[in-house]
Parts: structure tokens; sequence; C-alpha cells
């Protein structure tokens, strides 16, 4: 028997409670006994956000919510300035471009930290930029970003707007939209929401519903003034996915209402703490060790092992799915997650067929070594 078990930072395991719910008769979207379902989600998601600013849902993948933060709020020819220390905020980049916005881009060594100084003197350099673009949490790297102090950074510039791919830190760790100031977030139903693909979420400030205003960029689905103006009825502009609402609303209950968020925070943050030490304890190195992000940890294959076995084996033999590593790190790291529906059980078993793995691709370490050290972090 085998079973099959997900440890990709997205997609990540969806509750059984949340498949369920999943599986109910679909609604009509304009019928009243949908409405107290899209309101429970609507203000859930602000709670997760942090933010009394509106937060849009789009039937889409993240990716949906991150091209209407550039297409909604700047026009052909306006300067963004995008920090790219990974897959994602290269993915920023490449929609700038698409929509003709001139970019200006910090290039971070992958597995490393911006400095908000160096956002600062990209701002001082270019008086012009109007957008700051970042990643939260960089999924394909595993290193986490200093949100806040960057926040801090832009907020004290002028009138800018700083825009954050907070894919997979909304519901991982904290994340201030309104404290820390910041005037969009985003993110996506099959990180931390622990539902399947097919959501998108973007909270707007009332700075960025200005720019809103004078945004030029052609878009037809993605239309946030469409979707704020409707939003405040419990509707969507256009048929909102139903089904995964239904789930949403089940998945929100539990993080919310039976977990309680900032204790969703934590225990995300201890599996993950955990994890890094078994896996320094058995002599493997990480890619984000000065940075890590709750998220997801990224493990260097160490020399000899063979990338691709490795993970075949885990796959095949054991089970385990994890994450290969993304552009120039693929099959020289692997990903595994922590955000979502994970106790320490779950990792503690994930983390020792990582070692099995290890162990039938040639590599020498004593052989539980790295469970043992999670189980002792992890007991109470
Ligand atoms: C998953 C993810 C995305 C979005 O990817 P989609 O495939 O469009 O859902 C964007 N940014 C980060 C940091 C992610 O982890």
């Amino acid at each position: 028997m085998l079973k099959r078990r997900l440890f990709t930072p997205g997609p990540v395991p969806v509750p059984d409670r949340v498949r369920l719910a999943m599986a109910q008769p679909i609604l009509n979207h304009r019928a009243p006994d949908f409405l107290p379902v899209f309101e429970r989600c609507r203000k859930g998601l602000q709670q997760v956000f942090q933010t009394e600013s509106p937060v849009a849902i789009f039937a889409a993948s993240g990716t949906g919510a991150m091209d209407t933060a550039v297409s909604n709020l700047l026009s052909p020819g306006d300067h963004a300035l995008v920090v790219r220390g990974g897959k994602f905020g290269e993915r920023w980049a490449e929609i700038c471009e698409a929509y003709g916005v001139r970019t200006t881009c910090i290039d971070v060594e992958w597995g490393r930290a911006v400095e908000p100084a160096e956002i600062a003197r990209a701002l001082e350099v270019s008086p012009d930029i109007l957008a700051v673009y970042l990643t939260a949490s960089e999924t394909s790297t595993g290193a986490r970003h200093p949100v806040k102090e960057i926040a801090e950074v832009v907020n004290h510039s002028g009138d800018r707007i700083i825009v954050v791919d907070a894919i997979t830190a909304a519901g991982v760790y904290e994340m201030r939209m309104d404290a820390w100031g910041l005037d969009v977030v985003v993110s996506g139903s099959q990180k931390a929401f622990m539902l399947p693909p097919g959501l998108a979420f973007i909270g707007v400030s009332e700075r960025a519903q200005r720019f809103m205003e004078t945004s030029t960029c052609s878009h037809y689905y993605f239309d946030l003034k469409a979707e704020l103006a409707v939003l405040p009825k419990d509707q969507t502009a256009f048929t909102p996915a139903i089904g995964l609402m239904l789930g949403l609303d089940e998945a929100l209950k539990i993080i919310l209402d039976e977990e309680g968020l900032e204790v969703t925070w934590e225990r995300t943050e201890r599996l993950a703490a955990a994890t890094r030490e078994a896996m320094r304890a058995i002599g493997l190195e990480l890619l984000a060790p000065d940075a890590p992000s709750a998220a997801t940890t990224a493990v260097v294959i160490p020399d000899g092992v063979d990338g691709p076995a490795f993970q075949k084996y885990l796959r095949e033999r054991l089970g385990y799915t994890v994450a290969d590593g993304q552009g120039h790190l693929k099959g020289k790291i692997f990903r595994i997650a922590h955000l979502g529906y994970f106790d320490r059980f779950d990792t503690i078993a994930a983390i020792a067929a990582i070692e099995m793995s290890l162990a039938a691709n040639g590599y020498v370490a004593k052989l539980g070594e790295a469970a043992r050290t999670a189980t002792e972090l992890l007991a109470d």
C-alpha cells in the first residue's frame, strides 16, 4: 500500500471537511442562500489580510490577482520598481512588461532577502517610480523579504503604492495590510487557504483605489472597479467559482474561528523551524538560511546525491511529493511545505521519508537523526 502525501508549497492538501463542503449542491450566486456564504468569505478574507479595505475575489489562480495589480493601477509608460529574487519576483517584472510599464529591477541573489536600504536608494535615484512590487515569501527560494520595513521606506517616500505578492504569506505568518501600510495584497486559494487552485484574492487600499481612477492599461475580465462596485452587495461582476467559495467558507472557519489566525502563524513557524533544524542535524544546507519563510523550506541537494532520483524515490517508493527547484535550481534543491493543513506528525513523517530517500540515494547520515531532531523540537 502506498499513501500519497502532498508536501508542495501550493497546491496543498485539502482537509476532508473542506472537500465535503465543496461537494454540496451548487447554489445560484444571485440566490439569497449564497449571499451569507459570500459575506462570510469577504469578511474572513479581510481578517486574514488584516484590513478594513475591500478584498476582491476572482476565479483565477494567484497570478490573476498579480495581473490585476498591474493592469488596474498603472498605465503604459509608468515606472515601477520590482524586487526580483526568484521566480515570483520575475513574474512581477514580466507582467509589468506585458502592460508596457517600465521597470527597474533590484536583483537579489536567489535565497537572500532584499535590504530595505536598497529600495530607498532606488527610489532616490528614480523619483518617478509610482509603484513598488514585492514578493513577501519567495516560494521558489524559501526566502522571506522584510515587507514591514520596506513599507516604511516606501510610505515615507511620497505618493507611491506598495504592492505585495503575499500568496504564500497571507495566513502563513504575520502580515498586516493596514497596520503596515500595504496598498495592495494578493493571495490565492491553493496556499494557506487549504483549497484547490482557482481563487485569487486582492486587497485594495484607499490610496490604491485612487491609482485605479487614472490607470489606462487595457483589461476586461480583471476589472477591479467593476468588482469593488458590487463587492459590498456580496456579488462579483461575473459568475464566482461557487464550489470553491463553499470550500473557502469552511476553510476560513477552521483558520479564524477554530484555530485562530495567530495560532495558525505560530503552528506554521514551529513546523518550519523544526524542519530547518532537522535538515541541519544531518548536514544539509538551506537555500535561505538567513531569511527563511515559514511557508516552505528549501533544502540544497547534497553533493553526490542525484536530485531527480531522490525526488523520484520519494514520490514513487515513499508516496511523498515535495517541490523541485525552479529555473536554474531545478534538480539542485527540494522544497517542503509547511503552510496550510499540516500538523507536527505530518512534518515528522515527511522528514523521515526525506531521510529514507537520501539514504537510498547514497547520502551517508544516521538514519532517523533528522526525524528525531524534529520530534524533540515539536514535543510539548
Ligand atoms: C503560488 C504562487 C504564486 C501564484 O501562482 P499561481 O500558479 O498563479 O497560483 C505567486 N507568487 C507566489 C509567491 C506563489 O507562491
